[in-house]
């Protein structure tokens, strides 16, 4: 523990790898692409890229922004690229330069792209995102035979490398059929793109839970994110895939969050604690001052309600989340000195008590206090925060 950090965010490797090895494992044959958009789902896109540049099996890289993706190259990444958000038409000019494949959804930007491939006689790899039923980013079928001209105005364009879509609704649910729906849907596009003579190399669609549960979905490549972190989709594709017989364990949390008591007070019984006096303590109580608020991604919404480990016991947040600081209760956690760790999102190790199944705080625990999912716990963490590669 470093003695100069009041929080930091411990990434173990040994868990990044395995969970790697079991959506690679998944993958089969396919390439796989290891989505790092997000700052890495929090986790930190540098050290995360240099944990993958650890590893010889993995293709690609999905970013959702140019930034990030300049930020894999600045990490080192030399590997493959996919960007699947917007850029502005003023940067595809980077994106090409940065050797990015990025995903299309609009002719400006396709048009913008095949200028770029005639006056620099390059190849640019692009992938063509079809609307499916997301309603999100996409081309629609009607849509389709104007980007088929586009890509024959511009022959260094070449055809669309890729072809992708994005499910609507597969984590959310344990019935299937909109899934269903939207793959019929991808395929009858993917032929209609034949058709119009721009026949995708590879097709893509798989999130984390349709690789997990469906392997229709898996075709040429695969596009996982979650998972990779060690955490699942969501309660349902877990449920969905242990039904299955799916093996235990194949998933296992890389991050933990952890902060150190900076101050420790006593106050009597009917104190009142924090902004707007929402907790009043019933009876004399010691009370440990976090430096953590939800300017650092900690949720206000788990105030009053989540707790936080310290020495590998549970110490219930009381009062208000403040921007950055947060009060808990360690009236029965004796022994407790300044400057010791607590552990926001993890297990306590070493550093703490002992080793207990139930002395862990998970993403998706502090997702369910906060009114929230695992993904946004996570995504926000703030960028801040140090994260250091343990194991
Ligand atoms: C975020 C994202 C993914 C990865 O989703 P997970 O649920 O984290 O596996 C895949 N494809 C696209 C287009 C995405 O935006």
């Amino acid at each position: 523990m470093n003695k100069h950090l009041l929080t930091w965010i411990d990434l173990s490797r040994s868990a990044f790898h395995h969970n790697v090895d079991s959506l690679v494992r998944l993958a089969g044959k396919r390439a796989l692409s290891v989505c790092v958009k997000a700052n890495a789902y929090g986790h930190g896109i540098e050290p995360v890229v240099e944990l993958l540049k650890e590893r010889k099996d993995v293709d690609y890289l999905t970013v959702h922004s140019i930034d990030e993706a300049i930020e894999c190259r600045l990490a080192g990444w030399r590997g493959r690229i996919m960007m699947v958000g917007p850029a502005p038409l003023a940067s595809l000019e980077a994106v090409v330069a940065h050797d990015v494949e990025p995903v299309v959804f609009t002719r400006d930007s396709l048009e913008v792209l095949g200028k770029i491939s005639k006056r620099t006689n390059k190849t640019i790899r692009t992938h063509l995102k079809l609307e499916t039923g997301t309603n999100r980013q996409g081309v629609t079928e009607k849509e389709l035979s104007k980007f088929a001209t586009l890509y024959k105005r511009y022959p260094k364009l070449g055809k669309p490398y890729g072809a992708s879509m994005h499910f609507a609704n597969i984590e959310d649910t344990t019935s299937h059929e909109y899934a269903q729906e939207q793959l019929s849907r991808y395929n009858e596009m993917v032929r209609r793109m034949q058709v119009l003579g721009i026949k995708p190399t590879i097709r893509h669609t798989a999130c984390s839970a349709a690789l997990i549960l469906f392997e229709k979905t898996r075709f040429e490549l695969v596009r996982p994110g979650i998972a990779a972190y060690g955490h699942w989709p969501s309660k349902e594709t877990y449920l969905s895939y242990r039904l299955e017989g799916g093996r235990n364990n194949i998933f296992q949390p890389v991050l933990t969050w952890r902060t150190r008591v900076t101050q420790i007070k006593d106050v009597a019984a009917d104190s009142f604690v924090g902004y707007g006096c929402t907790y009043r303590t019933t009876s004399k109580t010691k009370l440990a001052i976090l430096p953590i608020g939800y300017s650092d991604g900690y949720d206000r919404q788990a105030s009053n309600i989540a707790h936080v480990l310290i020495k590998g016991k549970r110490a219930p947040v009381r009062g208000r989340v403040c921007m950055n600081l947060m009060m808990v209760d360690i009236t029965d956690i004796p022994g407790v000195k300044l400057e010791a760790p607590a552990t926001l999102i993890g297990e306590e190790g070493s550093g703490g008590g002992v080793r207990k199944k139930e002395d862990r705080v998970t993403a998706e625990q502090l997702a369910a206090w906060s009114g929230t999912i695992n993904y946004e716990i996570l995504a926000r963490l703030s960028r801040a925060i140090p994260r250091v590669i343990v194991d």
